[in-house]
């Protein structure tokens, strides 16, 4: 009966699965920590700079996605308000 699963090997998974859970609920906590200290990551458009560069990389103008200021809200950052601005 090679189908059915051992106890103890269930109960390993649980374990594991508990282990896991646990852990992440550490890291998003780790997450939402950090994106209250530092709300804001670089522009994945323009990588921080705030500039859109013609193909020559003499002129520029701002950076639509981010409107020049070359950063964005962290998605932790954004959930933190929306529950503090209720
Ligand atoms: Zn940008």
């Amino acid at each position: 009966m090679s189908e059915s699963v051992p106890p103890l090997l269930a109960l390993v998974t649980a374990g594991s699965v508990l282990l896991l859970a646990s852990l992440a609920v550490v890291l998003v906590a780790l997450y939402l920590a950090g994106c209250r200290i530092w709300p804001y990551a670089n522009c994945p458009r323009c990588t921080g700079s705030g500039k859109s560069g013609s193909p020559t990389r003499k002129s520029f103008r701002n950076c639509p996605r981010c409107k020049g200021t070359g950063r964005r809200i962290r998605l932790g950052r954004r959930l933190l308000d929306r529950h503090s601005n209720r």
